[in-house]
């Protein structure tokens, strides 16, 4: 029972291929579902065998007018945006509902059109309703501050929606992260235009079914697929949508900051990452090996806030990289659908071209402990083995760049401040993990490393009031809880004079 011997019985099995797969992708603008103006189309590949499985419409300027034209009909005449936060709610409310009683399909079709394992794609699909949930309650808990000078004047925060809001979303767990901006976009009166990635369109299309049922006016949520320097390029340079939720690469991201900066729109971007694990001596191995490989496998290793740096202290480095590449080998590669999957297929063949080149990179920069290219006996799509470098050097291409795959670099440290400066050595700054028992340490050091989020002896789980967001090149703003409401609002201060004026006098006649 040899790990290749695993492997080629896992490739054997039968690849799964869901029912009911569409015949063809389409835009859903106003209400109804529609081809391109142009009638333009772009393939959308199985990452299984990176065969053409289906046509979507590519959406280019014209599709995005149609689009935000709809939702902007839909913010300054429709109801959404004038209903009561309970109303709101409820609607809200039920689309949690649906997405929580389909969410075995939803994992499904996402499974087969992102190669995400498919219990990662059921936790996702949940995480998915939760986020409705999450912001169907916070939005009738909101309560807006009235500050009041006694005698004299009150002032208030009149909390509004902003409009049109344009969302852009990421392949890697593409519908829980369209959740994740709908769900807030929607509580806060918006009306959306929703631009998905090209290589995972499937799942987007699903939302307007799921908004329709659970009730939400036509033309509130508007979605175009399309390449991104095409309808997402329309969307962020369109004058009638004051702000963009991004999430995507720092590079496309500095693009979009370039291209929203003319009309000055509000932004919140969350980027790319390149995040360490800090292991020091006195911490608590297996754990922090169990959370260390779950950090950088979970979720195909496409995952931002991947753990893909580690660094562990000298005196227990050995043994450290020894165990952890021996569990990383046992990681179980296989078919998205097989249950037993723990790392499915990366989602696109330009992306495994990418994760590859950064493994022969590696090959090439440090030692190879783990995994290293293709599992056997899958002679086709696109899967790569778990696969860890160790004695990695600061200045290796593959640990200051990063990678967005089943790809982790280990390098030693000596001293808590060596342990810093390695941990904040890249452009990013996204999470960080940080594994010690000693309390006066795990803290002073959390809030010294450069990250939007820290995980203290902790593995990859969030709250949902908390902020999410990075700092550096990971992004800007931060989303997450109320903070999700402030972006989707603005907050108009009134000023009300209740007692005697305390009114200025220029030029007043009695004055003179
Ligand atoms: P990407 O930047 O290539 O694409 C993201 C989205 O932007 C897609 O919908 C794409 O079509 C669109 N886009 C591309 N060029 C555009 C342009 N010029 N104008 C407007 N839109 C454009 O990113 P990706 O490869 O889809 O996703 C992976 C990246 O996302 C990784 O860097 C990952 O770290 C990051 N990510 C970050 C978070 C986070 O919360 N920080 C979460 C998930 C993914």
């Amino acid at each position: 029972d040899t790990a290749p011997a695993r492997e080629a019985q896992r490739a054997a099995a039968a690849r799964h291929v869901p029912e009911g797969l569409p015949s063809s992708i389409q835009h859903y603008i106003d209400g109804a579902f529609v081809d391109s103006a142009d009638g333009g189309t772009f393939d959308v590949l199985d990452p299984v065998t990176n065969e053409t499985y289906v046509q979507a419409a590519a959406g280019k300027e014209a599709d995005i007018d149609r689009a935000v034209a709809a939702a902007r009909r839909a913010f300054t005449d429709g109801p959404w945006p004038r209903m009561l936060p309970r109303e709101r709610s409820r609607v809200l409310h039920r689309v949690a509902d649906i997405v929580e009683s389909r969410d075995a399909r939803l994992a499904e079709l996402e499974s087969f059109d992102s190669g995400l394992p498919i219990t990662q794609a059921l936790g996702q699909a949940r995480r998915a309703a939760e986020n409705f949930r999450f912001f169907a309650d916070l939005i009738v808990a909101q309560a807006d501050d009235a500050y009041k000078v006694p005698g004299r004047q009150m002032n208030y925060v009149n909390r509004k929606p902003i409009g049109v809001a344009g969302l852009i979303t990421p392949w890697n767990t593409p519908f829980m992260l369209e959740s994740w901006k709908l769900g807030p976009a929607l509580a806060t009166g918006n009306t959306v235009v929703l631009k998905p990635a090209e290589f995972t369109p499937l799942s987007a299309s699903l939302w307007a079914g799921i908004f329709e049922e659970a009730g939400l006016p036509q033309g509130v949520f508007n979605l175009v697929n399309g390449l991104g320097e095409d309808a997402g390029d329309a969307l962020v340079k369109h004058p009638d949508v004051p702000l963009i939720s991004f999430t995507g690469e720092s590079r496309t991201g500095q693009i979009i900051f370039g291209n929203a900066a003319p009309f000055l729109k509000g932004l919140s971007m969350e980027l790319g990452g390149k995040s360490p694990a800090v292991v020091f001596a006195d911490a608590d191995l297996e754990a922090a090996i169990d959370a260390t490989i779950f950090g950088v496998f979970s979720l195909n290793g496409e995952r931002c806030t991947a753990g893909s740096r580690i660094l562990v202290e000298r005196p227990i480095y050995d043994e450290f990289v020894k165990r952890y590449a021996a569990q990383a080998e046992r990681v179980v590669v296989g078919y998205p659908h097989d249950p037993a999957t723990e790392v499915g297929a990366l989602v696109h063949p330009e992306h495994y071209d990418k994760v590859v080149s950064y493994i022969e990179i590696g090959k090439t920069e440090a030692r190879l402990v783990a995994g290293g290219g293709r599992p056997d006996g899958f002679d086709e799509g696109n899967f790569v083995r778990p696969t860890v470098f160790a004695d990695v050097a600061p200045d290796a291409r593959i640990f200051q760049e990063e990678i967005f795959g089943p790809v982790v670099a280990i390098t030693p440290f000596d001293t808590d401040e060596e342990a810093l400066a390695l941990a904040n050595g890249v452009k990013y700054g996204l999470a960080a993990y940080v594994w010690t028992n000693d309390l006066k340490r795990a803290h002073n050091f959390s809030q010294a490393i450069e990250a939007g989020m820290v995980w203290l002896n902790s593995n990859n789980v969030r709250d949902l009031r908390t902020p999410f967001g990075g700092v550096k090149a990971s992004g800007l703003g931060h989303e997450g809880g109320y903070r999700s409401i402030d972006f989707y609002t603005d907050q108009q201060a009134v000023h009300i004079t209740l007692g005697p004026a305390h009114n200025p006098t220029f030029g007043r006649a009695d004055r003179h």
